[in-house]
């Protein structure tokens, strides 16, 4: 591609996005597709035929050989299976074809992805289908088409088709709420999304030393070097060369799928960055993650760097998150949570408050479900991101003004009378207030919510599907309740009051960070629910399942398939793990300290031959000697715990947890022990320092 390209007409040269659409296909069928996005309708075989044909010649043009549906299995990343176009014809040639059954409909042998027990074994085909509403784009060769994934029998097996299916029923229930405001215009609310992704880079030479990192994407091993983050010199620090060139990069390589990647830096860990794009609707913005994550690793490949994405690659350092920006938009570009200037838009702005903290207090175990894996185990709660324990963070001037509300007395800041909702203009919120609350799990923002718990490796789609079903819900109960009403600025007033009353607990604007927090969160009743093992349990709740299969979200089988899978990982990932310690303990730790000691044996057996002091080497010696047995003695218990997993996989999670994890980290702090005694050229992988400091 020529360099001299502009960036306004580079953007999505490799997305067969609306105007490639408009340019390619005639005016009907680029109707009927814009119709089949806006109200939901069906598309026929002959509009899918065209579009089919138009998209290949778009891709054959640029070089593509190859179509794949692309689809997101419950395994949280993507996945993707290649065929050609290619079509025999007359005197052994070959044709490129692409039919509408093509682009609309793909058989696949699904037994290899997990489903839950969704699927039974007899019934080994999924299907994949294509979703209008994501553009098709060019990866390597290949035109990807995004779909969504089901078995024959209709379950969901995917990430994609519950997050459309919330995303439509918020739609539906919001725009209750809207008619009884009298807005008439809006056609379709739409949940937006800005995930804000960290990331670390390290060098791939070093990387490739390292068979914890290779083998499990963190490192199971590393004394913390003489220096940390202490200094705090590198969030916000000026970019590495080598940083700025993987970074321009990795922007340009995303623009080039339609991915608005705007805004990067370095964060709070050395080797640590973060890449944010501009938000959109909650189905593209979770497309999007995913590719954004297949193109860090691949761009830092073709750098020589590796980018890791895993929560907490390196103990002692702040691990990676993804913040999810989340709000509700319509189609006539109003922000739902934008406090507005009239009492009539703060009216619905209290109520579309009301209902967010009234789902997040009922749905707090479940929201923290949707976040619960080994990785971010590591992170919640560990003084760098926010607690097991969810609560809200409204800032100082909003809920000054909840509590106006609560106590009906005045609102004190402005020096005003009780606000009278939907007879006052609100004060004004500030849209950025700078002393934004960094330890909350769930902060107001000015005019979107920032849900703090995602892990930086995870799909987005879990827990937006849970925002947008509990935004359907509680909004479904204002208008149930609204819509009877024959005094509505009266009942407004009194429900709003109400729901803020009885929803108090959840609010808070203190620091997250504090342990008194996490007593005064139990005193509130609010769930803290720790680790992964405590809170998957979570979705087998009847208070949760009745919600998604209320609102048409899972089925009770389809949630309780994704508990499965999700507890299934729990083992499988912490059993991988502690295979990986053992090997290292047993063919890089052990021996090298073993031979390091050796050498320091010889050397005093020498020194003392000549009557020269050797205390050194004895202490050292006896010492590293002391730990390696101590140290062999927890291998071999991990390798008697690996044995004795039980087989039902609750019980296999909850063993991984309470038994093997703290073997493991008995495991891990003999063994630092040991690296800082240990000389350098004798330890047989790098260690923190280099890994680190050296890009
Ligand atoms: P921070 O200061 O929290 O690091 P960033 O600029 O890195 O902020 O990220 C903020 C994210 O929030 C961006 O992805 C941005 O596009 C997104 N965002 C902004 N407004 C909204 C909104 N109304 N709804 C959803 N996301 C939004
Ligand atoms: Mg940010």
């Amino acid at each position: 591609m020529s360099t001299s390209m502009k960036l306004p007409e580079r953007f999505g040269r490799l997305v067969f996005n609306e105007d490639a659409m408009k340019e390619r296909l005639s005016p009907d069928s680029y109707g009927t597709w814009k119709k089949c996005i806006t109200d939901g309708t069906q598309l026929d075989l002959d509009t899918a035929n065209e579009i089919a044909e138009a998209m290949k010649q778009w891709a054959v043009e640029r070089g593509c050989t190859h179509y794949t549906h692309w689809f997101q299995p419950m395994t949280g990343v993507t996945a993707e299976k290649h065929d050609s176009f290619i079509t025999p014809a007359e005197g052994g040639k070959i044709i490129m074809e692409f039919s509408g059954k093509n682009l609309v409909r793909g058989e696949s042998d699904a037994s290899s992805f997990p489903s839950g027990g969704l699927r039974a074994t007899f019934e080994a085909r999924g299907y994949t289908a294509w979703d209008p509403s994501s553009f098709a784009f060019i990866k390597e060769g290949s035109l990807c088409i995004p779909t969504v994934f089901c078995s024959h029998s209709g379950h969901a097996l995917d990430a994609k088709t519950p997050l459309l299916r919330s995303m439509d029923e918020v739609n539906r229930q919001a725009l209750r709420v809207l008619r009884l405001f009298g807005d008439t215009e809006t056609k379709r609310v739409i949940p937006q999304v800005g995930a804000e992704q960290e990331y670390f880079l390290i060098d791939k030479a070093l990387y490739n030393r390292r068979k914890d990192l290779r083998m499990t994407g963190r490192t199971l091993f590393g004394a913390k070097p003489p220096r940390g983050q202490e200094l705090e010199d590198h969030y916000y620090g000026a970019i590495k060369p080598r940083v700025a060139a993987y970074m321009k990069d990795l922007d340009e390589s995303l623009w080039d799928l339609g991915v608005l990647s705007q805004t990067k830096h370095n964060e709070v860990a050395p080797s640590q960055h973060e890449m944010a794009p501009i938000f959109s609707d909650a189905n593209s913005a979770c497309d999007h993650n995913q590719l954004t994550m297949e193109m860090m690793k691949k761009v830092a490949d073709r750098h020589n760097l590796v980018c890791l994405l895993h929560e907490k690659p390196f103990a002692g350092f702040n691990g990676s998150g993804k913040h999810d920006n989340w709000s509700l938009g319509t189609d006539t570009g109003k922000n739902l949570f934008k406090p507005g200037s009239t009492p009539s838009q703060n009216a619905r702005f209290l109520l579309f408050l009301a209902a967010f903290i009234k789902g997040v207090d009922e749905y707090q175990d479940f929201l923290r479900a949707t976040v619960a894996f080994p990785g971010n185990d590591h992170r919640l709660g560990a003084q760098e991101a926010p607690p097991a324990v969810l609560s809200i963070f409204l800032g100082d001037e909003l809920n000054a003004v909840v509590d106006s509300i609560i106590n009906g007395t005045e609102y004190q800041e402005a020096g005003k009378r009780t606000l009278a909702i939907g007879v006052d203009a609100m004060p004004a919120i500030p849209q950025d207030n700078t002393d934004r609350n960094r330890t909350s799990p769930m902060a107001f923002t000015g005019n979107k919510f920032e849900f703090r718990m995602l892990g930086s490796s995870q799909s987005i789609s879990g827990p937006n599907v849970a925002l947008n079903t509990i935004m359907a819900e509680e909004l479904g109960q204002f208008a149930d309740e609204l819509e009877q009403s024959s005094d509505f600025q009266s009942d407004l007033h009194a429900l709003i009051k109400r729901v803020f009353t009885e929803h108090q607990r959840i609010l808070f604007n203190g620091n997250g960070y504090d342990d008194a927090w996490i007593a005064e969160a139990e005193r509130r009743g609010l769930s803290n629910l720790v680790s992964t093992a405590d809170a998957l349990p979570m979705y087998y709740s009847d208070k949760n399942a009745a919600l998604f299969v209320k609102h048409g979200i899972y089925t009770r089988e389809e949630l309780e398939a994704r508990a499965e899978i999700h507890i299934e990982n729990y083992s499988t990932v912490t059993i991988i793990e502690a295979k990986t310690m053992i090997d290292m303990l047993r063919h890089e730790i052990l021996p090298a300290v073993s031979g390091f000691a050796d050498q320091l044996c010889q050397r005093a057996y020498h020194k003392d031959a000549m009557g020269v002091a050797c205390g050194y080497e004895t202490t050292t010696a006896k010492t590293i000697s002391q730990l390696t047995d101590e140290l062999t003695a927890v291998c071999s218990q991990l390798e008697t715990d690996l044995k004795q997993i039980p087989h039902d996989s609750l019980d296999a999670m909850v063993y991984c947890h309470n038994v093997l994890i703290p073997h493991m980290d008995s495991a891990r702090t003999l063994a630092d022990k040991l690296e800082t005694l240990t000389a350098a050229d004798c330890w047989p992988f790098p260690v923190y320092s280099e890994l680190l400091f050296s890009v």
